[in-house]
């Protein structure tokens, strides 16, 4: 969470683009919502102007008709008015309702398309994370700005009305003392010193009130990140409920638990008890306030210089002013305090994507040419000061099957990271047909792969879009693979078919599926995508040895002419493609077929052969 203290002039441009976003959010907002505002205005002042009218018109004998028209304004027109305002507001309050969410759905888009090395990168989760949690805490960020600043706005049109009666108030002391124009003055100059004072004292006492509140709600946002931990990231989760179980963490938790809600209720309490403390002064102050201005309006209606039915007029305007200048001053401290966390939604959208792209297309070649080629590629993840990779050589062609093989850790998901340019190199290049991957258009170079990846995930979606990635696709075709795949047999029992949704987490019409079946939709979906290169990243590191060489050598013949390139640590896995590339920290060091690399005693491929061979009941 950042820490800097951040200017008024930066606060205005940051809160003005904030709000900007919210209002952009909806179509028809922002004109909707500057109608809202003035119907609002009209109708807090409907009701003064036509009382003090009506009741001015009695006390000077107005003819009948007048007087009729004055019951009327009050009446139908009042309940006019008003009506066309509940209108507005229900707009108003649902364009707000939806400036909760789709920040949030900025938030998710960017995510997703900025450069992968961030989603790696924890700072940039609690980043994410923290404008979560201001936002669920207390409803902090950019949707606040949308239910602040418009009542600000509003409140400081309804102010300004107030200042240009009260005005007109002030010129009336000259009519209260005529021909005694200091004595004029010096009448309304009191009045308004003691009135300047009053609000001073009012002022003060609100900003801190409103300041100690913020710090205490904000001191609550760590304390939600941790509540949202133990409850949905720890308590709820099944992979956690075996190890509570297993080792009786259950005392442990809740007294961490219990702890934190004491931290949580504790700051909540003492927010309370600030905002109790400023009312009673606020109170006694507007209490002060009130009888000064009604002794005001006394001698003025004594002096003659306003009608009697005007003192409702100026006494509402004054009451309103005050009462709007607490609430717009405690909303603009507010306003200011929220603005970090406003800074800290602009600043997450604008992460820049460091990555170069390209703009070459990719040669779409009908022989499917395609070489590749990593050329003295060493890495290194950000903010790591060790080469994962060092001095990486190799070339294969399409139409190849390359395994690449090696010890955990050795490196070989790096590799499939940097073929598919989620990461450039530090160092060297890797080039597609002899030329840079840095030069290609970035999707055109992507739409080259499909990676089914160690940790591949199958979202609660039906099976057909699953298969697809996508709401369209050719059913005749989604069905084709999964036939290939070896789950006709479960499409067939799918009650809807493609429409049939994945798990039940959403629809309780889903379907489980098993770790196994999901791996296969996994498959199903890189060959549905028909692209030139297929890779298998390791996506069945839970399974036997056994179980993987079937699966690995079975893909292998659904390919047919397409690159494919198989990740293990197992070599029985994939001892049945020619090409073997053995990785061993970061440095490509042997390369062969099985036959041949197994024979070189001294080399890694024979040493890890033989270490594993125990696990193997299909040995070369
Ligand atoms: P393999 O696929 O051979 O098991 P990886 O390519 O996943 O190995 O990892 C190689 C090395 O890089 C490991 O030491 C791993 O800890 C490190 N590593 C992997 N991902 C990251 C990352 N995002 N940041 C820093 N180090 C990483």
């Amino acid at each position: 969470m950042t820490e800097e203290k951040i200017g008024l002039k930066d606060a205005i441009k940051i809160n003005l683009r904030g709000l900007l976003l919210v209002y952009s959010l909806v179509p028809g907002n922002l004109f909707m919502t500057g109608l809202f505002i003035v119907v609002d205005v009209i109708v807090s002042y409907w009701d003064y102007f036509f009382l003090a009218k009506f009741v001015n018109d009695v006390v000077l004998g107005s003819s009948r008709e007048v007087l009729v028209w004055d019951v009327i304004l009050v009446t139908i027109g009042q309940t006019l008015i008003s009506h066309l305002y509940n209108l507005l507001h229900k707009f108003w309050y649902y364009s707000g309702s939806n400036s909760w969410e789709l920040p949030n759905a900025h938030l998710n888009e960017k995510i997703m398309s900025m450069d992968y090395e961030y989603m790696e990168s924890e700072s940039i989760h609690n980043r994410r994370r923290d404008i979560d949690a201001m936002a669920r805490h207390s409803g902090g960020g950019v949707c606040k700005l949308f239910w602040l600043a418009t009542p600000v706005v509003e409140k400081i049109i309804q102010m300004m009305v107030a200042l240009g009666y009260t005005a007109y108030l002030v010129s009336r002391s000259f009519v209260a003392f005529p021909g005694e124009p200091v004595k004029a003055a010096a009448f309304v100059g009191v009045f308004f010193l003691a009135f300047a004072v009053l609000l001073t004292i009012s002022t003060k006492k609100n900003k801190e009130a409103e300041e100690k509140m913020y710090r205490y709600e904000e001191a609550n946002v760590p304390n939600d990140r941790q509540y949202v931990f133990y409850t949905t990231e720890y308590m709820e989760k099944e992979e956690c409920g075996k190890t509570i179980r297993m080792f009786h963490q259950q005392n442990l938790l809740c007294f961490h638990f219990e702890n934190l809600m004491k931290a949580i209720n504790g700051n909540v309490n003492k927010m309370g008890k600030e905002n109790q403390k400023r009312n009673v002064w606020v109170g006694a102050v507007e209490a002060f306030v009130s009888g000064l201005v009604y002794f005001l309006l006394a001698v003025m209606v004594s002096k003659g210089a306003i009608l009697v039915g005007s003192i409702c007029l100026y006494a509402g305007c004054i009451t309103n002013f005050l009462h709007h200048f607490r609430w717009c001053l405690a909303q603009c401290v507010e306003l200011y305090a929220n603005t970090k966390y406003v800074k800290m939604y602009l600043d997450f959208l604008d992460i820049p994507n460091k990555k170069y792209e390209g703009t070459l297309p990719v040669e779409k070649r009908d022989d499917d040419q395609f070489t590749i080629e990593f050329r003295h590629v060493s890495f290194r993840y950000p903010g790591s000061d060790r080469d994962v990779l060092k001095d990486f050589s190799i070339k294969f062609h399409i139409g190849e099957r390359l395994a690449v093989v090696g010890k955990n850790g050795s490196g070989k998901t790096t590799f499939i990271k940097l073929l598919c340019r989620l990461y450039d190199p530090t160092e060297g290049e890797i080039l597609l047909n002899g030329i840079d991957i840095r030069k290609y258009d970035y999707r055109e170079y992507l739409s080259l792969f499909s990676v089914v990846f160690q940790d591949f995930k199958i979202p609660a979606l039906p099976l057909g879009e699953n298969v697809a990635a996508s709401r369209e696709y050719d059913a005749d075709r989604v069905r084709s693979v999964l036939e290939r795949v070896g789950l006709g047999e479960l499409l067939r029992k799918m009650p809807h078919g493609l429409d049939t949704p994945l798990y039940t987490d959403f629809d309780k019409n889903g379907v489980d599926i098993s770790g196994g079946e999901a791996q296969k939709v996994a498959i199903a979906r890189a060959l549905y995508h028909d692209t030139p290169f297929v890779i298998l990243d390791e996506p069945t590191a839970a399974l036997d040895p056994l179980a993987e060489y079937d699966i690995y050598s079975h893909f292998d013949d659904l390919v047919g002419s397409k690159t494919a390139v198989y990740i293990s640590h197992r070599l029985s896995s994939c001892q049945f493609c020619n090409d073997i590339l053995v990785i061993d920290e970061g440095k490509a060091v042997q390369r062969g077929n099985h036959e041949k690399l197994v024979q070189d005693r001294e080399g890694l491929y024979y040493t890890l052969w033989n270490t594993q061979a125990q696990y193997y009941q299909t040995e070369g």
